[in-house]
């Protein structure tokens, strides 16, 4: 738990969120500004900064990560899908706690 994270917030409850899927390790929450018609992500309960920070003990979590977004895409009625992991800012990441994008089913305008 990392203060003043609003993914930590999610994974503890504080912050509600549209859940789709949660175990011991990981969680998966609609995006609140979707750019597809579905667009979740896929969040590890560790807090870890990026995919920059991530060591080789992470690597069992990276991968539980992304055998889960085709069994959660095929759940929320995808066909086909496309993940994005945003790292650091040039990179255009917003939220400093690693997660995978999921989305599909058509993409929506979005302002920034
Ligand atoms: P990033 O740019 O870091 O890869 O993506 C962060 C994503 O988190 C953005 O798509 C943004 O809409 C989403 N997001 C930011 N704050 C919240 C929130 O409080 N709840 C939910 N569900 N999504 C959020
Ligand atoms: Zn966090």
């Amino acid at each position: 738990m990392s203060d003043n994270c609003i993914f930590c917030k999610i994974v503890s409850g504080t912050v509600p969120s549209t859940k789709i899927y949660e175990d011991n390790d990981v969680i998966a929450f609609n995006d609140i500004r979707p750019s597809a018609s579905v667009h979740f992500l896929i969040v590890p309960k560790l807090h870890i900064d990026s995919l920059a920070s991530c060591e080789n003990e992470h690597q069992a979590l990276l991968g539980k990560m992304l055998l889960l977004a085709p069994k959660l895409a095929k759940q929320q009625g995808l066909a086909g899908f496309k993940t994005l992991i945003n790292t650091g800012v040039e990179g255009g990441q917003e939220v400093f706690h690693i997660h995978v994008h999921v989305m599909g089913g058509g993409d929506k305008s979005r302002n920034n």
